[in-house]
């Protein structure tokens, strides 16, 4: 499973450029805006109602309309590309054992951070209000407020895991009305059906063929989005520091600086941890022989456009065997996402820090299960989490919206977790290639 990549084509300038014009367009009209006439100006007030809001309204929504689309074909298929290996089997059910440990790491080790720092609760209670006005519309932020108040017991949390009606589960997903586990009882739901596939392969190639076309197509729907990206995080961006001035502006550092901490000791201690222990390979030499596939990891934010690279990295400079580094890469750069799915937790935390919204036990290990699904789930191109990170979101009780305040950001993001999904991939090869190759030496 491949997506149609999210950029432009040859001759164009490159999306991220475009979409950092509009970061700093919509950022430096908006801080000038409000130094020079005022947050309460009625000039001010009427652009960011009429003209900068609807602008990244425009941009979500394109986003939003594909989100349970994306995510059930995404995880679906995700899952049959993992287990349509009935010769591979072994392999295949130890880099599914090792995706699922290594993103649990990857999690809990950002939420760890993100409740250490919590960067997002140096907003001043004045901030947080306007923020919550804005992003939250009346109803729903009762809702959202009183959902955090009311956190189901535990026992419930996993009962809700099987959906009794899926399709209602579908329907109630994102504005979180779902009657059971919503958002995250569809993930179980296509986790399902893609194991069932696997075990009925003879009869089930049409509807894979159905899911495949499925995804396609959202992710051309997600292009569209991306298409206007610039525009929409202008107006984001312009709305956001018109009112809220440069506080704003730290807090988004603050969170940047805690992604990029959790990322960092994600690959030092869970990475290193995984070489030593399974793969028995000294890291530092690792990390410098795959340092190609890491440097156009970090250049391409994709881990798609990557896979040639770490292909060639993985049979030249790790010595892992072709059938071993093509099986594990291929499935690991849609697949396996550590990187992603680190940053999609602590994103969610973070913006229910700057909302205001408290999350229970039982609601923070819905978002490591949602975080570590959505990881699977997640399409190796530039921005392909952002449909998740806005569904891990409503499944909590926070706006969806909410991812507007940090896009302008994500680019950079994007790069470094995309090293780190990368990266991941490689560890999981070479730990699987000890695992069948005991005698392997490095
Ligand atoms: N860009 C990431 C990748 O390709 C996916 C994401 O986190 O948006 O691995």
């Amino acid at each position: 499973m491949s997506g149609p990549a999210i950029e432009p084509g040859r001759g164009a300038m490159a999306l991220h450029w475009r979409i950092l014009i509009g970061l700093l367009v919509g950022a430096g009209l908006g801080i000038a805006a409000n130094l020079t006439l005022g947050p309460d100006n009625a000039a001010v007030a009427w652009t960011c109602t009429n003209l900068a809001q609807p602008l990244g309204q425009v941009f979500l929504r394109l986003i939003f309309m594909v989100v349970l689309p994306l995510v059930f074909s995404a995880l679906t298929l995700g899952v049959v590309e993992i287990g349509d290996v009935s010769k591979l089997r072994r392999m295949g059910l130890t880099t599914l054992a090792l995706t699922v440990l290594l993103s649990s790491g990857s999690v809990a080790i950002g939420l760890t951070l993100v409740n250490t720092l919590r960067p997002g609760d140096h907003l001043s209670e004045a901030t947080r209000a306007e923020l919550r006005t804005r992003f939250i519309a009346g109803e729903s932020t009762t809702r959202a407020v009183a959902q955090s108040h009311q956190a189901k017991p535990l026992r419930d949390v996993l009962i809700d895991l099987l959906p009794k009606n899926p399709l209602q589960e579908m329907v109630g997903a994102l504005d979180g009305s779902s009657p059971g586990g919503g958002m995250l009882a569809v993930m179980v739901f296509a986790l399902l059906f893609g194991i069932a596939i696997t075990m009925v392969p003879e009869r089930t190639g049409p509807l894979v063929a159905v899911l495949e076309g499925l995804y396609d197509v959202s992710m051309a729907v997600i292009g569209m989005a991306m298409a206007v990206a610039p525009f929409g995080v202008a107006g984001l961006l312009f709305s956001l520091t018109a009112t809220l001035g440069l506080e704003i502006l730290s807090t988004l550092a603050g969170y940047v600086g805690t992604v990029l901490l959790a990322l960092a000791l994600h690959s030092l201690i869970v990475y290193s941890g995984a070489l030593l222990a399974i793969a028995r390979v000294n890291p530092l030499r690792f990390l410098i022989d795959s340092s190609d596939a890491l440097v156009t990891a970090f250049a391409t934010s994709s881990s798609n456009a990557s896979l040639p690279t770490s292909l060639r990295v993985a049979e030249e400079n790790l010595g892992i065997r072709r059938d071993i580094s093509r099986f594990v890469l291929t499935v690991g750069s849609t697949a396996n996402q550590n990187g992603t799915a680190l940053y999609e937790g602590v994103t969610v935390l973070f913006l229910a820090q700057v909302f205001g919204v408290s999350l229970s036990l039982s609601q923070q290990i819905t978002v490591v299960l949602m975080s570590v699904l959505a990881g699977i789930g997640t399409a190796g191109v530039p921005g392909g989490s952002l449909p998740l990170v806005a569904i891990v979101l409503v499944s909590v009780g926070v706006p969806a919206e909410g991812i507007g305040i940090i896009l302008g950001v994500d680019r950079l993001l994007d790069m470094c977790r995309t090293t780190v999904n990368v990266g991941g991939d490689l560890v999981i090869a070479a730990c699987v290639q000890r695992r069948e190759t005991p005698r392997f030496d490095r």
